[in-house]
């Protein structure tokens, strides 16, 4: 069986909706977006059981105004209701009898450390200060393009103020240590590295700028409802405008006739042509796995560094939890050895380090009246080096069991609905390479020019969106990437016409 449409999707992660979006508001609108999994949405997904409602994945994100330019650009009004996070998070450190609230208010923050770190209002101050020169001074230059060439990168790099160069081959640990005395204060505003899926300690230190996005630039939201609403209401707009989606359908080989890429045969034997191919599965392991180049070959991807892996729980308690807030994180006493060992080790860790998210808290619509919902992540090793998860239950019961230790309130008889996603789970339901949860990590010789490129090297219909791609990973990054991917077809592509004429009356 053949499908045919003028362009051909592969995913339906956020990367792949915007581009869709992005691509109707052009007139395009013969597009066909397929998918492995059952519903849309890739990591930003919905897990429903027992009359409790889950986010699979993110459950929060930085530079809302990368989702107003993704809508307002497409001519339609935002439809998401953003919530802001104050205090941003809670951070429970084993050895302190109360939490500390991160709050943006330097002054408010300052009473948190009370005690531990003087002066910390003035000393974050000079730390965000630094943190936003970086992020504005890169923003525009780097962060946001594309680059055709390695040197087209490397002279964009140039032109950033050599000041920040220390930056770039320094730590974030380190340059923490140069701000501040105490390990708690280190601890705490290294937290931003994991969103990168990395530790402080192997984070360039110019990444500090997720500080000053945090703390000053726009703060972190959630979306009102669910962040599954993200993915709802870009397919709502898409279903509108007569974008097409085939669901349980996964691409396994390129169909290239006299040089020239035709489409794509899925793994059940159908046929997809398109002028036009957009991948959104991960743009480094697609091009090895499924393009089959020897450039992108598993022994190289292997090589490649890849963020940590993540082992998400999902719990629907009969009970309300008291005192937590939505965003927490618990960690333990020993930071700098955990950091070291658990992300290379082949054991689950006995004492794991972990975020907990409480929806319910704000939103009561996603539990049951009298009950709470709580999504617990933990980075762990990826595949690679812990390829076996028949442990994956030992490990949940001991976060269950450290977190109800920690709050001081029982926790383990009052769960009614408990499901576990392992590294495994993670891989085989949407194709994280070796479970990576964020996909690429972001060392300097693996983003910009070094990232794998949003156009492909040898066909010039084949694109890549997504968080393995430019700029990176997180929300609005794979935001950005749409917009890229988007701009490199409009330039190259006219929408089929006869399509695009119906389609503009619609918008
Ligand atoms: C546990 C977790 C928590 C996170 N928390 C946050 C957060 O709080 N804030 C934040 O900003 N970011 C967060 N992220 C990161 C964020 O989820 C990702 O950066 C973003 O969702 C990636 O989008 P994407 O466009 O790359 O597509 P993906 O989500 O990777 O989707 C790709 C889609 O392609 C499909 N696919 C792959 N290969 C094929 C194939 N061969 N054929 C057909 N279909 C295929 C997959 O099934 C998938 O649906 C989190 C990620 C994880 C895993």
């Amino acid at each position: 069986m053949t499908h045919t449409s003028q362009v051909l999707i592969i995913g339906s992660g956020l990367g792949a909706l915007a581009t869709a979006l992005r691509l109707t508001a052009h007139g395009f609108r013969d597009i066909l977006i397929v998918e492995k999994a059952d519903t849309p949405g890739g990591r930003l997904n919905i897990l429903e059981q027992d009359g409790f409602r889950f986010d699979t994945g993110p459950s929060f994100f930085s530079m809302s105004y990368e989702f107003d330019e993704l809508f307002q650009s497409c001519q339609v009004p935002n439809p998401l209701t953003y919530r802001p996070l104050d205090p941003l998070y809670t951070v429970y450190l084993a050895g302190h009898s109360r939490p500390f609230r991160i709050f943006r208010d330097l002054k408010r923050l300052e009473k948190e450390f009370e005690g531990l770190e003087s002066g910390l209002s003035s000393k974050m101050q000079r730390w965000l200060d630094n943190a936003g020169a970086i992020f504005h001074d890169t923003e525009h230059r780097v962060v946001k393009r594309d680059f055709d060439t390695l040197p087209a990168y490397l002279w964009a790099l140039a032109g950033v103020p050599w000041k920040h160069a220390p930056r770039m081959f320094m730590s974030m640990w380190k340059d923490l240590e140069n701000h501040f005395s105490s390990e708690e204060a280190r601890v705490i505003f290294s937290l931003v590295s994991f969103f990168l899926g990395n530790t402080p300690f192997d984070t360039p230190a110019v990444y500090k700028l997720l500080s000053y996005t945090e703390f000053v630039h726009d703060g972190y939201w959630s979306v009102e409802g669910s962040m599954y609403d993200i993915v709802n209401k870009i397919v709502g707009l898409l279903k509108e405008r007569g974008v097409r989606f085939e669901f349980r359908t996964e691409i396994a080989e390129p169909i290239v006739e006299n040089g020239r890429l035709k489409g794509f045969r899925s793994t059940d034997g159908r046929r997809f042509e398109a002028e036009i191919c957009v991948s959104n599965s991960d743009a480094a392991a697609f091009r090895g796995l499924v393009m089959g180049r020897r450039r992108w070959h598993t022994k190289r991807l292997d090589r490649m560094e890849w963020t940590l892996a993540p082992f998400t729980m999902y719990v629907g308690l009969n009970r309300k939890l008291h005192g937590l807030n939505h965003h927490n994180y618990f960690l333990g006493s020993n930071f700098r050895q955990y950091a070291d060992t658990i992300f290379k080790s082949s054991v689950a860790p006995e004492k794991p380090y972990y975020y907990v998210n409480i929806p319910s808290k704000s939103d009561p619509s996603c539990a049951p009246e009298g009950c709470e919902n709580l999504f617990f992540l933990c980075p762990v090793p990826d595949l690679r080096f812990k390829p076996d998860w028949s442990d994956a239950e030992a490990l949940g019961e001991a976060i269950l069991s450290d977190f109800e230790s920690r709050v001081g309130q029982p926790v383990r008889e009052h769960v009614v609905t408990k499901t576990i996603w392992s590294p495994k789970t993670w891989e085989q339901k949407f194709n994280l390479y070796r479970g990576s949860g964020l996909g690429l990590a972001h060392g300097l010789n693996q983003i910009g020019g070094f990232r794998p490129a949003i156009r492909d090297e040898e066909f010039d219909n084949l694109f890549y969106v997504g968080a393995s791609t430019r700029p990176g990973t997180g929300l609005p990054m794979v935001v950005i990437s749409s917009r890229l991917a988007a701009g490199h077809i409009v330039e190259n592509f006219q929408p089929s016409s006869k399509l695009s004429e119906k389609s503009f009356v619609n918008l």
